[in-house]
């Protein structure tokens, strides 16, 4: 049965982020079978007719989107339980993580789908951390999302507890997951190969992985750290950086994505940019998680070479928000303070690396990230009717540096309206509330994982 045909009318503006980054004043969008079949000022689509017209005149409308990496699976129900003074949870998290129950797994799948589209995502990468897929396929499909998912896999110690298999077994896995899952949902499933990290996996499972995702023509991330101490601990594998380590096993290309990134020096830049490889940066996280971002991180000089850089928003329990807006916001803010050079990383980049940029770190760039004729047709419209969007003469700047994800209201993934006027019907979401709270006393009850509500006494 054809689509639904949808026309995005008479918007205050389209930011289309299309290759000549065009703003269209009084814009229409017109949606045939999930695809944007035209794009221009409203009079030169007034004749185009549509099975529902959205009135857009207090819209500002961009392309959906992108996070590159982004833990869904187990932190709404403990989120914020973590204190400030507890150093790295990561032993907390992965411990938690494990403890999940399948039915546990879905519903707070369930509640991350929906912050992440409530607030304009249209395409998240889950690095591995869903257990039980067959469970969350139903979210997934619901929410109507594009998701990219994998098996997190490791063959080597770690000093928390991760899925670890025989080398052999973790490639069988991989090659399964991959081969049941690639291209469900239409096309917007899509399943790559997940290693944890290049110090949780052995040369040869990494090595073996890449081989799997050329062969299936899909890609692989793991998480990758750098700086000065992780460049020592590469000697002794013969290596100058973890980097160099990839690179030196074949492990580095165009469809392979680093997470974080954090710490990579010059030659590592290099490295990334010469091979091609992508990098999905978590600003927040890093911010809030003490990481260093504004010391370690490179974000202006990945982009300065042409890399390929995503945003993600890692964690409930690390970023600790999922709002596009905010995490564009902070990779538009943190370089300048750090730097004391405000040219850095301007609103526009933040925008692309939350759009078009995104979707090219994530092999999506030829179908979605801007709106453009021939795209997916995967959009948010703002809602400028709100304080925060007023005065309105630049609406990058407005949308990087005044608003959030509270503005969102309407989203479309591929022609479907999966948001209506700050709406969304494929959950009830009190009921979904009450269940994942629960859930949370049920998990920390089980995992003896629990600390003191607060510094300041609850009564
Ligand atoms: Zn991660």
């Amino acid at each position: 049965m054809p689509q639904p045909s949808l026309k995005i009318d008479g918007a205050r503006y389209v930011i289309t982020v299309d290759d000549q980054r065009r703003i269209i004043r009084d814009g229409s969008v017109l949606i045939e079978n999930g695809r944007i079949s035209r794009v221009g000022r409203a009079d030169e689509l007034a004749a185009a007719r549509a099975d529902r017209v959205i009135d857009a005149r207090h819209f500002v409308v961009t392309p959906g989107f992108v996070n590159g990496h982004m833990h869904i699976s187990y932190a709404h129900p403990v989120r914020g339980i973590f204190p400030d003074d507890l150093g790295s949870p990561l032993k907390q998290v992965f411990a938690l993580q494990t403890a999940m129950t399948e039915d546990e797994e879905y519903h707070t799948t369930l509640l991350a789908l929906l912050e992440l589209v409530r607030n304009g995502t249209v395409c998240l990468l889950d690095p591995g951390s869903t257990k039980f897929p067959d469970a969350c396929l139903q979210a997934y499909e619901d929410a109507g999302v594009r998701v990219i998912l994998g098996e997190c896999v490791t063959d080597r110690e770690a000093p928390f507890t991760l899925p670890r298999y025989p080398t052999a077994e973790a490639v069988a896995r991989t090659a399964a997951f991959i081969d049941k899952w690639n291209g469900r949902l239409e096309g917007r499933l899509r399943a790559w190969a997940m290693p944890f990290s290049p110090e949780t996996c052995s040369a040869e499972l990494l090595q073996a992985l890449k081989r799997l995702a050329d062969e299936r023509r899909t890609s692989l991330t793991l998480h990758h750290g750098s700086g000065p101490q992780a460049r020592r601990e590469y000697g002794d594998r013969g290596a100058k950086s973890p980097t160099e380590h990839l690179e030196k096993l074949g492990v580095l290309g165009p469809n392979v994505l680093l997470a974080h990134a954090l710490g990579v020096d010059d030659a590592e830049i290099a490295c990334i940019a010469r091979t091609g490889a992508a990098v999905t940066m978590c600003p927040v996280t890093a911010a809030k998680g003490a990481r260093g971002a504004t010391a370690l991180g490179r974000m202006p000089e990945l982009l300065a070479r042409g890399v390929r850089v995503a945003l993600g928003c890692d964690s409930p329990n690390n970023s600790n928000h999922l709002d596009p807006v905010r995490t564009m916001n902070m990779a538009a803010i943190q370089y300048k303070d750090a730097r004391q050079d405000i040219r850095l990383v301007p609103a526009e980049t933040a925008l692309e690396m939350g759009t078009r940029l995104g979707a090219a770190a994530l092999g999506l760039g030829d179908e979605i990230g801007a709106v453009e004729t021939g795209k997916r047709a995967d959009l948010v419209l703002f809602d400028t009717w709100r304080p925060e969007w007023q005065a309105l003469w630049n609406p990058v700047n407005n949308l990087i540096y005044n608003t959030d994800g509270r503005s969102v209201h309407t989203v479309i993934v591929d022609g479907r309206v999966v948001v209506d006027d700050y709406r969304q019907t494929f959950v009830d979401e009190r009921r979904l509330f009450a269940t994942v709270q629960e859930i949370g006393e049920r998990l920390q009850a089980r995992t003896g994982i629990t600390f003191p509500r607060s510094r300041w006494p609850i009564l």
